[in-house]
């Protein structure tokens, strides 16, 4: 396939705001630059209008596709387990016309062939979380890293970005791309962005305002990229790898909900699980079939 590789930076500064966001934004395509722009403003505008119903009883067994391109559920199985799998549409759609489909013994026989059960290494995005906020008092920088799905091997990790922004300093700058028009971003071969998480440092410089939470640009991007930016609060300069801290979520939509729970530190009652709140996302979009 012939592929040109093309980067739009989106660069949103705030000057006012210390703790502002910015991304940008490369993407894959075999269209001429300008129509690419356009048709990616449709795409991401379009993802607002998923309706959700979230009253629905839900089975117990059963596993639910993901599509590899998309990250958007395509269907579930009638197996007995009650897996999150993730598969190329391809494999899907031949189920659906050559295999009975996915609720019939040879449709589950296939699609249970050609997917990878979707497996969270929670202890690991834990761990990475906690140095991330650590880091980021100690800096003063917007540390921060990626939680992805292998879309080739159906594991979801952390993967820290090592390099914060050192130009503007406390923001963090979110580079992804997308591979063709309708892919979720990607931050690397096969690595699904889900999540963003970064830190939110104390400024002291007097001339910027101190956002302990999320800023409007952490809103605006997390609507743009359709993924939850976490913001871990490293406004306690407390420089303790143990002590937990405060953890604010903005959702796909740019909704902010602050005090979400806490990062693991050491006894922490109050530690966010990942693993349940992106898992119940992505099986939530089921109810949008
Ligand atoms: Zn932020």
């Amino acid at each position: 396939m012939n592929i040109s590789f093309l980067k739009i930076l989106l660069a949103c500064i705030l000057f006012v705001n210390s703790t502002d966001d910015l991304y940008s934004f490369h993407t894959k395509t075999n269209e001429i630059a300008g129509v690419t722009i356009h048709h990616i403003t449709n795409i991401l505008s379009s993802k607002f209008n998923l309706q959700y119903v979230t009253t629905f009883q839900e089975s117990k067994h059963g596993d639910y596709y993901i599509d590899r391109l998309t990250g958007k559920i395509l269907g579930r199985d009638r197996a007995t387990t009650n897996n999150l799998r993730v598969i190329d549409k391809r494999e899907w759609d031949f189920v659906l016309k050559e295999k009975g489909g996915p609720r019939s013994r040879d449709g589950i026989k296939e699609l249970h062939k050609n997917s990878f059960i979707i497996v969270f290494d929670e202890n690991q995005i834990q761990k990475e979380i906690q140095l991330l906020g650590e880091d980021t008092a100690l800096e003063g920088l917007e540390h921060q890293l990626y939680i992805v799905l292998d879309v080739n091997t159906g594991q979801v990790f952390a993967k820290r970005e090592f390099s914060p922004n050192r130009i503007f300093k406390t923001r963090s700058i979110i580079e992804v791309y997308k591979i063709g028009k309708i892919s979720a971003p990607r931050i690397a071969e096969g690595l699904m962005l889900l999540a963003e998480v970064h830190g939110h440092p104390r400024t002291i410089n007097f001339y910027e305002i101190n956002i302990e939470t999320a800023s409007e640009v952490d809103k605006e991007v997390a609507r743009d990229l359709n993924i939850n930016i976490f913001v871990v609060d490293a406004f306690d300069t407390k420089l303790d790898s143990n002590f937990p801290r405060a953890i604010h979520r903005v959702n796909n939509t740019g909704n902010l909900e602050t005090w979400v729970g806490q990062t693991a530190g050491i006894n922490s009652n109050n530690t966010f699980n990942f693993t349940d709140y992106l898992s119940n996302m992505l099986r939530e979009d089921t109810y949008a079939l």
